[in-house]
């Protein structure tokens, strides 16, 4: 028998991923945190995704976390800020070995899981799709991107990646997840905070390239240090190849701030400079542009961290 993937956050990510899976024969069912969220969900008949201005709405089972079947195979679609504790809600129901693979933008959140399940299999994914959420439960894939699959410990490839395939996700196995991952951390540190700050469009920050070398100086020293000299090549280069490409977008850390909703400020810069101390390396670029951050949002009442 197939194994069923249990989608843990059916939000923009969680609902891109279960609608195909679904869609493509594969059983998947969502967990819901409470039964308001259960009964939001049934009044909205369905999971709905809308690709090229088309809506589809599918009937992907729901449950809460406390239902009784074991989970083999768990997707988690929340934000790094909530993942370790949703996953804890459903814990008594992993078996061992199950597979957990964490959907988290920046480092923090999947090693903490990966530490705290020791017989569950981490496999970490770096995700370039875009998506957002129109209303409740109706999702709008809005960028074409790939998705990038890696155990931490370089582990074998998992059978059931050929689902993905069927399900048109696209996707690759990556060795080095791991420099995936600090790779988009680093692109994420040299952007996202100058466009919140600078309440830009990323395009703007082409006119700011003095503070954009200072950070992919510090950025670059930091990924030597962690072992990642791949994921520092060519980072300036980078970035600023993504500023221009992006150049009319806002920021996922700006749009979060405009719609007064709280960043994953702590699994991105905050992370960049918690390991640059646990490593001895001064970054005062990256610390102060940390401060700044903060402190906006802080005077704009949301969470710091
Ligand atoms: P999102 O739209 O806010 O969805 C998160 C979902 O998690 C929400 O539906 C939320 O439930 C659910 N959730 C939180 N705690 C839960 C719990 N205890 N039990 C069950 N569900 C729970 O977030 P997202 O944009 O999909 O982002 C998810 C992750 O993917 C983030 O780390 C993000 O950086 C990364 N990512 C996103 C994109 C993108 O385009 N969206 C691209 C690349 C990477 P409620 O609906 O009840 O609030």
């Amino acid at each position: 028998m197939t194994t069923a993937w249990h989608v843990l956050g059916a939000g923009s990510l969680g609902g891109l991923w279960a609608t195909r899976l679904f869609r493509a024969g594969v059983p998947v069912r969502i967990i819901l945190r409470t039964s308001e969220r259960l009964a939001d969900y049934h009044a909205a008949g369905g999971l709905g995704l809308v690709e090229d201005g088309q809506l589809h709405v599918y009937p992907v089972p729901v449950e809460l976390p406390d239902a009784s079947a074991p989970i083999r195979r768990l997707l988690v679609a929340c934000k790094a800020y909530d993942a370790e504790a949703a996953i804890a809600g459903v814990a008594p129901r992993l078996i061992k070995g199950a597979e957990i693979l964490l959907l988290q933008n920046g480092l923090g959140s999947q090693q903490a899981i990966a530490e705290r399940w020791p017989k569950s299999r981490c496999v970490f994914v770096s995700s370039t799709e875009g998506a957002y959420r129109q209303a409740d439960f109706r999702i709008v894939h809005a960028g074409q991107g790939h998705n990038w699959l890696g155990g931490p410990d370089h582990s074998v490839l998992p059978s059931w990646l050929a689902e993905l395939g069927a399900a048109g996700i696209p996707y690759a196995w990556a060795d080095d997840i791991l420099g995936k991952l600090w790779r988009k951390l680093a692109i994420n540190c040299a952007i996202n905070p100058l466009t919140v700050l600078h309440d830009c469009r990323n395009g703007e920050l082409l006119t700011h390239r003095i503070l954009v070398h200072g950070l992919c100086t510090e950025l670059g020293e930091l990924l030597r240090v962690c072992n990642q000299a791949e994921a520092a090549d060519g980072l300036e280069d980078d970035v600023l190849r993504v500023a221009e490409a992006t150049a009319n977008n806002y920021s996922s850390m700006q749009q979060d701030v405009r719609s007064g909703r709280r960043t994953e400020v702590s699994f991105l810069l905050g992370q960049a400079c918690r390991t640059a101390q646990q490593h001895g390396l001064r970054t005062p670029e990256l610390c102060g542009l940390l401060e700044r951050l903060q402190a906006f949002l802080r005077h704009h009442r949301l969470p710091a961290d």
